[in-house]
């Protein structure tokens, strides 16, 4: 079943809050592009490939690379998934936020032209919901506990506390939730890399007392002997998000035990196909894994979930509820209830775009030319 049209279109969306921001970046806007791939039998699938700057990718640096990969797109055959992320990756290395956004696109064109769930493909469903954890932007405390009563208010159990590298303030931060929350909600931090490993250690020993159960990413992402020393000294769990860039980076993290948990995102691992096979490495180790935030539409949730009710260990709660905070989503489908997501057991992702996302889109596009 021949390609016979890749689109790239604009798919930019504004935070609801526009002081959301986290120990790296306070983006007002999450940018990325919409890849639609169009098969010879009128099947569509669709991918996000997401503007992730500390991760590699900005918005025009990707919609380059995925005007140029669509050139050699047509033409293939939609279902040799295999082949073509192959062959992606000779043509040019790196850029995984482009390759998911293709990689997903042709999930989706494979699941929906056999009428099957997403799920079907990746050995079927194992989960019919899945907890959602949500993500508290850093503030100033008492206004992050207030957001974090909201939360839980909305359902939520599992909260996720943005820190940067403040060990006073950042245990000041988690008091004040976990005071306004109380016991039974599960906490963890993430830091962004904003910790030296010692200072990671001290947060850790403070926080333990108020529950929480992971400390995500204290250090640089390349620094293995930094986070393999808080993993050794740490009362919680130490994980990695920014370390596991790749499949090579997740090996290397379960080879040589650098943290006690990875964080699994389709984006930043290339495509569905490659976060499987770190899941895969994950659970040979030993080392728990889960699928971390896919900030963009909900689109991006809607496929992860799909890998994540197949897998065959989840260790804690998965993030697919970021785009509640973003304006504009040009998709539907899969929704939030009581803090956890049902997954879906219509064609695909079971997200699909709203009758009026063209206009939006053609508008989005109208801007740029005028730019
Ligand atoms: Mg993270």
């Amino acid at each position: 079943m021949k390609i016979v049209k890749v689109d790239v279109l604009p798919c930019h969306m504004p935070q609801s809050d526009p002081k959301w921001r986290f120990s790296i970046h306070a983006n007002r806007i999450s940018k990325g592009w919409l890849v639609e791939i169009t098969a010879e039998d009128g099947t569509v699938g669709y991918g996000y490939a997401s503007a992730t700057r500390h991760m590699g990718a900005n918005s025009e640096g990707l919609k380059g690379t995925l005007d140029d990969f669509a050139t050699l797109l047509m033409g293939r055959d939609a279902f040799d998934i295999e082949d073509i992320l192959v062959r992606l990756d000779h043509h040019l290395k790196g850029m995984n936020q482009a390759k998911a956004a293709i990689d997903c696109a042709l999930f989706e064109i494979a699941s929906r032209s056999l009428g099957v769930p997403m799920y079907h493909l990746f050995g079927g469903k194992r989960r019919t919901e899945l907890p959602v954890m949500r993500v508290l932007s850093i503030k100033e405390p008492a206004e992050m506990a207030r957001m974090g009563r909201k939360l839980v208010e909305a359902g939520y159990k599992h909260i996720k506390i943005k820190v940067d590298g403040h060990v006073t303030l950042d245990a000041v931060r988690v008091k004040a939730i976990r005071d306004e929350v109380g016991p039974d909600i599960r906490l963890i931090i993430d830091a962004n890399q904003a910790y030296k490993p010692k200072e990671a250690i001290q947060l850790a020993n403070k926080v333990v007392d108020y529950g929480v159960e992971i400390f995500e990413q204290p250090c640089k992402s390349d620094d293995y002997a930094g986070l393999k020393l808080v993993t050794q000294n740490s009362p919680i769990a130490t994980e990695a998000d920014e370390s596991a860039g790749s499949v090579h980076e997740v090996m290397h993290l379960v080879a040589n035990r650098i943290v006690d948990m990875v964080s699994l995102k389709v984006p930043k691992l290339g495509g569905l196909r490659n976060t499987l096979a770190a899941a895969r490495i994950c659970q040979a180790g030993d080392i728990p894994c889960r699928l971390g935030a896919h900030v963009g539409p909900r689109l991006m949730s809607a496929q992860a979930m799909h890998l994540a009710a197949s897998l065959p260990e989840l260790s804690f709660a998965c993030e697919f509820g970021e785009y509640v905070r973003l304006e504009n989503d040009i998709t539907e489908g899969v929704d939030n209830i009581d803090g956890k997501v049902h997954v879906t057991d219509a064609p695909g992702s079971g997200a699909r775009l709203r009758s009026d996302a063209h206009i939006q889109i053609a508008e989005a596009e109208k801007l740029m030319a005028t730019v």
